[in-house]
């Protein structure tokens, strides 16, 4: 019989990539109603959705964490070579791997592939920053369902995590909206995987720039008061946030945690993967690997061909790496 460490750091710092990847493979099926989830439903693993994918298949969402994990664990994401491996390893995936791919990732990707101008991170922030200039619309969710590695790879330094994760947001969404979406829940995951709690949004916000903490407070206690899919449509990355934030908060009956925010967090409805992937990484930071259900950790998966234990080594190597 396998001992399993309970509650202890290591699970929860692999409770962060599962508790999102599993968030993502539950939410697929039924992204923007590819299938239909009845009122008293409870969601299940059974692909389709847009890519379409296997059951137990994650999409974009754990695939982009993937790649940053992946940069983390070999040298860490302190520097602008990571950054650059970082946005060489998303161009690959979107020549490569990419099952689906949100629309303003596709545009500045698609430009940073097209030419290089300076250094990949360079070429990326200037496609970006133009997006936003051109369109004022890049505060998608699409960087936000990415973030939780940068979490894991500044446990020890928060400075450094509100500074890194806004950067990793920037090389594909501009909106300040976004970089600080990102900050605020790698902060969450962060409390969430050293103390083995969800801890208090409204007092993370503190790490926001001045000039927008009380817009944000106004939003987690909106989230707070509402239910998941008052929140719909979530594409934009403060709906996205304050669906998975209400999740969190209103929860399915379930004997764990993690799985009844997760159904609830499907149940919001619109980008179902995103949402509950969203939801899933600071979920699993808080309750660990070891509150998601032995048949979802057998049967999660995704590119770049990885399965449940590989998440798990990549998360602690990304923890271990500083
Ligand atoms: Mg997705």
């Amino acid at each position: 019989m396998t001992v399993q460490p309970q509650g202890g750091t290591t699970d929860r710092v692999e409770g962060t990539l599962l508790g999102g990847a599993c968030g993502d493979a539950l939410g697929v099926p039924y992204e923007f109603g590819s299938a239909p989830l009845a009122a008293g439903e409870v969601p299940r693993m059974i692909g389709g959705g847009l890519g379409p994918y296997a059951p137990g298949e994650w999409s974009d969402d754990t695939q982009m964490a993937v790649v940053i994990a992946r940069v983390a664990a070999e040298g860490g994401l302190g520097d602008g070579a990571a950054l650059d491996a970082v946005v060489e390893g998303w161009t690959d995936w979107l020549r490569g791997g990419a099952s689906d791919v949100g629309n303003q990732t596709r545009a500045v990707l698609g430009e940073v592939a097209a030419g290089s101008r300076s250094t990949p991170a360079e070429d990326a922030r200037l496609a970006s920053y133009g997006l936003h200039a051109r369109t004022g619309h890049t505060a998608g969710n699409g960087s936000l369902m990415r973030t939780a590695p940068v979490a894991l790879a500044f446990l020890d330094d928060p400075a450094a995590l509100t500074e890194r994760a806004r950067a990793i947001s920037g090389l594909t969404h501009a909106d300040p909206l976004a970089g600080d979406a990102c900050v605020l829940w790698c902060h969450a995951i962060r409390v969430a995987v050293l103390d083995g709690v969800v801890p208090d949004l409204a007092d993370l916000v503190a790490e926001l720039p001045a000039e927008r903490r009380d817009r944000w407070a106004g939003w987690v206690a909106d989230a707070e008061n509402g239910h998941p899919a008052d929140f719909a449509p979530n594409g934009f990355v403060v709906t996205a946030l304050q669906a998975a934030w209400s999740a969190i908060r209103h929860p399915w009956p379930d004997d764990s945690p993690t799985v009844g925010g997760l159904v609830a967090a499907v149940h919001a409805g619109n980008d179902t993967d995103t949402v509950a992937a969203i939801a899933g990484a600071v979920l699993g930071a808080a309750h660990g690997a070891t509150s998601l259900p032995q048949q979802w950790l057998d049967d999660v998966h995704g590119w770049p061909g990885l399965r449940a234990d590989d998440l798990r080594d990549l998360a602690r190597r990304v923890s271990r790496r500083r």
